[in-house]
């Protein structure tokens, strides 16, 4: 994003300013398809549920991943023009619930509006059979997530052994399995990990099929599209190619494919603005205090195993710096050695790509809010 725009919104706005820039939303999603043509995106709503991201992303054809009751509100709200007599369709093509576990109130309000959820047990397919009858459910695989940044295979997903057995146990519960899911784990810089996900789902798939489970036409790939933070991670491009020819290779011609891209959608496409309130040297090294920190959106580095550069607008000689957030836990720090011009107080730095788990998880920790938020090129 410009800096001078930069500064301008966050005069005009104060600090700290959460910037989101709806073309790069759009360019992100357009970037997306242009690579996995077949492929439907569901944007994952908890990289970054603002209303805005929500509309803007449906207006440009997006379908939705959410893993709340509170996520499916926030979208079912925020995507107009329902037409009452296909809602039902609409929602499926529309919404997947993709939250393995969900408790039983969840399940009754999700209930009439026909959910497609995902499972991974028997006692959530006892759940879902009594308290969502009406629901669509895609069995969770467990794969693969070596090499993610985030790991996810110790808390989700059945062991591909056990995944035939649970799509007759859903069948004889009553509910129509439609399909099998999987999610590498976040920032996925090792491919291979797709193409083992891919292989353990064609092979329960066709095992499925050949026991007359005919109705499983969906494969969601799940989320874990790496966001181009630095020139080490591939670009989609070759991401885009390999996933094309292995689902080519493996799976037969109707089937549907889904994904949920969260952090790829929306981490380049916002751009955080904070403002040095204090600093200090200790140890002979500049301390900055900012307006913002680790309880809020710089969350991930808790978070999300994320570390975030600062940059300052002011030129000048660098040198090592600590960089700390507003709050008085020792735990508000954002980096013990970043490279920074000497900074005054009411100077402006800023942290671009900080558009996924970020803003998100802030919380309200000491009295300071989350930052407020600024759109770019957003047509409502
Ligand atoms: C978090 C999550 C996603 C999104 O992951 P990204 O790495 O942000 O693309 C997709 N699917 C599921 C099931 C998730 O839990």
């Amino acid at each position: 994003m410009n800096r001078d725009l930069l500064r301008r919104l966050a005069r005009e706005h104060g600090t700290p300013l959460f910037v989101v820039d709806h073309d790069l939303l759009r360019r992100n999603l357009a970037e997306f398809r242009r690579w996995l043509p077949n492929v439907q995106p569901y944007y994952a709503v908890k990289a970054n549920s603002l209303p805005e991201i929500v509309r803007t992303l449906y207006r440009a054809g997006a379908s939705f991943d959410v893993a709340s009751l509170a996520e499916f509100h926030l979208v079912y709200e925020n995507i107009r023009d329902l037409p009452e007599k296909e809602r039902q369709d609409f929602i499926w093509d529309k919404i997947v619930y993709a939250n393995p576990i969900k408790d039983p109130v969840t399940l009754r309000t999700l209930d009439p509006y026909r959910p497609l959820v995902t499972y991974d047990n028997a006692d959530e397919i006892r759940k879902i059979a009594k308290h969502a009858p009406h629901a669509g459910v895609m069995l969770r695989l467990r794969v693969p997530n070596t090499g993610a940044m985030v790991e996810l295979s110790s808390k989700f997903g059945c062991e591909p052994g056990d995944a035939v057995g649970l799509i007759e146990a859903a069948h004889d519960a009553g509910l129509t399995v439609e399909g099998l899911s999987f999610h590498v784990g976040s920032q996925t810089t090792n491919f291979q990990n797709y193409v083992q996900a891919l292989h353990l789902a064609a092979g329960v798939l066709r095992e499925a099929r050949a026991r007359g489970f005919t109705k499983m036409i969906q494969l969601d790939i799940g989320g874990g599209f790496p966001a181009p933070y630095d020139q080490n991670v591939r670009p989609l491009r070759e991401l885009g190619r390999l996933l094309r020819s292995e689902i080519r290779r493996l799976f037969p011609r109707d089937i549907a494919v889904l994904a949920e891209p969260g952090r790829f959608i929306v981490a380049t496409a916002c751009t955080l603005v904070a403002e040095v309130i204090g600093r200090a040297v200790r140890d002979g090294k500049p301390c900055y205090y900012i307006n913002d920190g680790v309880y809020h959106t710089y969350s991930g580095i808790v978070f999300d195993h994320m570390k975030y550069p600062v940059k300052a607008f002011r030129k000048g000689p660098t040198q090592l710096s600590a960089v700390f957030g507003p709050t008085c836990d020792a735990l508000d720090t954002i980096s013990l050695a970043e490279p920074l011009p000497a900074l005054k107080v009411g100077d402006l730095v800023y942290t671009p790509n900080i558009g996924a788990y970020s803003h998100a998880s802030s919380t309200f920790f000491n009295g300071f809010p989350p930052a407020r938020v600024a759109h770019l090129n957003y047509e409502g």
